[in-house]
């Protein structure tokens, strides 16, 4: 039996790489200096898992900015407008032009383009195929990593993207071919590659081929066998990993365990269902390696549960071919969570069921040691304690809460309804609300500035106390409220001023939610995320945003938004507890929501707004999962806005919005508005409402926030009149793209004074 990590975090313990970039950008730094720190942090990375007695280690897992990337730049896939920097700057400047675009000597070239890997809130940069794109080994990297873990006596396991991978990974940027027919061009870089690595002594390489665990069409199927087949006729001595994860093989399962490889690398954490399967279906060529130990997630393995895996598996192959693995990179976990000692912010009741990236090093490690035949006193110590944490965690008063239990299970269909429908209430709302034809507001930050964070920052230093901070909140609260009120804008914000991040401020104020001091992962290039941690039953012990919608309310004769994150996006920004459905997580948070709605109503707020910008990334990877998923998604959500009277009007608001394919749930939301993202689009995104004749009211973001640019007020026009020829007037708002909180305020000013113009000539000529 053999241990294997499938690739590590590379941001370091306390994030030194994301600061030696930014240094290295902004030219603080040398680029040997920033070459210095990544040398630093895959040393001990590497030491770190050879102390432990990891049996292959990876290499290559290291990256400056996505793995992805590395990869293009390997197999020299460089898109054309980079030519000149590649002429002229190091392999490491163009890489980050890539990655960042370049806008300096005279040269302005945008980035490429970056989107989600997979269902994991990591973002990598899509590679750019030309219709006879060409490739040819541009960097050297793989080989040199490999060479460097050589020299600190590592035996090294090199982690590549698969190439099926790569293509499935990239995008199109012409017509009139499949990127898939470009596996011709490519497959000979990979040999060369492979060939290196060879001759300079590996033995193990890893594929990464999560798409083995997609839907795949027949055309995909056929390249995988062929592109297997092809590498293991050239290289018959070299072992060959293919690692899946994220899902199941599923009806991948009798072909993939026919590829030509030597071991396969299963995600038993995502489909723990499939081993069986599995199990019957290898050949007795290859082994397996069992994804058992959550790369994704931030708890203690359950070492009984992981050991029943092991042994059915032992059983039926054999030992020898059993390997003992997390269920994907260990890139989603935070670093260490040795370094969480501050009591005050994670108890040492909740730590302890915890593991990340390094702790789960060692629970594959010690997993090993007890499916061996004679653990020694030590190892049966470990299992010992973990048993006890697992039963305390099971047991523990922090996390079960009966009277939420009771609630959730209560919970009927009636409490997901509207008193009446849409058009009803449409009527009663424009009673109430007397808004104009074509209203305008926003979505809900103004700018954070410098100012905002440092008083923050200070409050929390405890440099100022709550009353000086409450005061200085207020002014900046009052200034927008009265800004808002002199450019016109119909239906206002109080500014959000008060919140850090959009999940971790409510978190911050539900039971049931811990927070690491650490716990940072990489989400791109250098930006990293500190996700809040639902550990328990969730329940809001008091009002979280009434304070704040009051006091801008009272400032006003005009209608204040009231500000809310949904139970699907608290969910899926959130590290989730894996002792229950997350449907059922989701829907305790829906109800705390639902209460923190009801309580604004009855403070007299009559909009209140929603924001689940996370309900399409949640889509399961495999479409026979979407419609069970956006059930309970949309049902969460209709919880949480449900319990308001007609005459309350609730928005929602989401930032990705190609909605083709699930504009049924959209509407099935019934929010009464939704403000949704469009116009780098061109209004394009519209046309799935249009299509679907959807009934509610929607507000197309007239101008994207997130570059500086200031738009005219007759570009929004144009806009304006592109939404109104699809969807009629009557049903539409004008709007930003999204929440202005990274704009600054003289942009912000001009912006939204040129989209009240262009909401009214608007309203006057339609
Ligand atoms: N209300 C939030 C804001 O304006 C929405 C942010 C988002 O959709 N990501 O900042
Ligand atoms: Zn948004």
């Amino acid at each position: 039996m053999q241990t294997h990590i499938l690739g590590y975090p590379r941001i370091g313990s306390s994030r030194e790489l994301k600061k030696a970039c930014e240094n290295y950008w902004s030219g603080k730094i040398l680029l040997e200096e920033l070459l210095e720190v990544g040398k630093t942090i895959t040393q001990q990375n590497w030491k770190l898992q050879q102390e432990a007695g990891i049996d292959l280690i990876p290499c290559n897992d290291f990256s400056y900015y996505d793995q992805v990337l590395d990869m293009t730049l390997t197999v020299g896939a460089i898109p054309e407008r980079y030519q000149e920097i590649a002429f002229k700057k190091s392999e490491l400047d163009l890489y980050f032009a890539m990655a960042r675009g370049f806008q300096k000597d005279g040269l302005d070239i945008t980035a490429m383009e970056m989107t989600k890997w997979f269902d994991t809130n990591y973002h990598y940069i899509v590679p750019e195929f030309q219709k006879n794109q060409e490739f040819k080994l541009f960097s050297n990297k793989i080989i040199q990593e490999f060479i460097s873990a050589k020299k600190t006596g590592i035996n090294a396991k090199p982690v590549i993207i698969g190439p099926l991978t790569y293509l499935l990974s990239g995008k199109e940027k012409e017509e009139g071919f499949d990127k898939l027919d470009l596996v011709q061009n490519l497959l000979p870089v990979y040999i060369q590659i492979l060939k290196e690595l060879e001759n300079n002594g590996a033995e193990y390489i890893q594929f990464d081929e999560p798409f083995l665990a997609l839907d795949l069409n027949e055309k995909a199927k056929e390249t995988y066998q062929l592109v297997y087949n092809e590498i293991r006729k050239q290289f018959p001595d070299l072992k060959f990993i293919i690692a899946t994860y994220f899902d199941g093989l599923k009806d991948n399962l009798s072909w993939a365990t026919l590829l030509p490889v030597d071991i396969l690398h299963i995600d038993l954490v995502r489909c723990p269902e499939q081993l069986d399967e599995v199990l019957d279906a290898i050949p007795n060529t290859l082994s397996l390696s069992l994804g058992i130990v959550d790369g994704r997630n931030i708890w203690k393995n359950d070492f009984s549960q992981s050991l029943a895996f092991i042994h059915k598996a032992v059983e039926k192959i054999g030992s020898e071919r059993v390997f003992i693995a997390p269920s994907c990179s260990l890139l989603h976990s935070p670093f260490d969570l040795d370094s969480e000692k501050n009591e005050d912010i994670l108890s040492p009741e909740i730590k302890q069921w915890m593991a990340f990236a390094k702790q789960k090093v060692y629970e594959i490690v010690n997993l090993k040691k007890l499916a061996s035949e004679k653990p020694d006193y030590n190892t049966l110590q470990q299992l010992a304690d973990n048993k006890k944490a697992v039963e305390n965690r099971k047991t523990s008063t922090l996390i079960h809460n009966q009277d939420v239990k009771n609630r959730a299970e209560v919970t009927t269909e009636d409490d997901a309804k509207r008193n009446s429908p849409f058009n009803v209430r449409k009527e009663t709302q424009q009673q109430v609300l007397q808004l104009p034809l074509f209203p305008t507001t926003t979505i809900g930050s103004f700018p954070q500035t410098k100012e905002v964070r440092s008083w923050r920052a200070k409050f929390k230093k405890g440099e100022l106390n709550v009353e000086q901070y409450d005061t200085f909140l207020k002014q900046e609260t009052e200034r927008t409220i009265r800004w808002q009120e002199e450019i016109g804008i119909d239906v206002l914000v109080h500014g959000e001023f008060e919140r850090n991040d959009m999940v971790e401020y409510f978190g911050e104020q539900l039971e049931g939610f811990a927070f690491t001091q650490n716990g940072w992962v990489q989400s791109y290039g250098s930006r990293c995320v500190k996700p809040p941690v639902i550990f328990g039953d969730v329940h809001r012990p008091n009002p979280m945003t009434v304070y704040w919608s009051e006091y801008a309310q009272s400032l006003t004769q005009k209608w204040v938004k009231g500000m809310l994150t949904g139970p699907v996006t608290i969910l899926q920004w959130s590290f989730v507890r894996d002792d229950q459905p997350r449907s059922l997580t989701c829907k305790q948070i829906a109800l705390a929501i639902r209460d923190e709605v009801n309580d604004l109503e009855k403070a007299g707020i009559r909009i209140i707004q929603i924001d689940e910008p996370a309900i399409r990334e949640g889509l399961p990877l495999r479409k026979s999962d979407w419609q069970n998923y956006l059930k309970w998604a949309v049902e969460a959500f209709r919880i949480s806005a449900s319990g308001v009277e007609d005459a309350t009007q609730v928005h929602t608001h989401m930032c990705y919005s190609e909605f083709n394919d699930i504009i049924q749930n959209i509407a099935d939301m019934d929010a009464d508005v939704i403000t949704i993202e469009c116009s780098r689009s061109q209004m394009e995104l519209l046309n799935a409402f249009a299509d679907f004749k959807y009934p509610n009211e929607i507000g197309p973001g007239v101008y994207d926030i997130h570059s500086p640019r200031v738009p005219s007020k007759e570009e929004m026009v144009e806009l304006l009149k592109k939404a109104q020829a699809v969807i009629p007037a009557q049903q539409l708002w004008v709007n930003p793209d999204c929440g202005l909180k990274t704009r600054h305020w003289d942009e912000t000013e001009k912006a939204l004074i040129a989209m009240v113009e262009a909401a009214k000539e608007a309203a006057e000529t339609f």
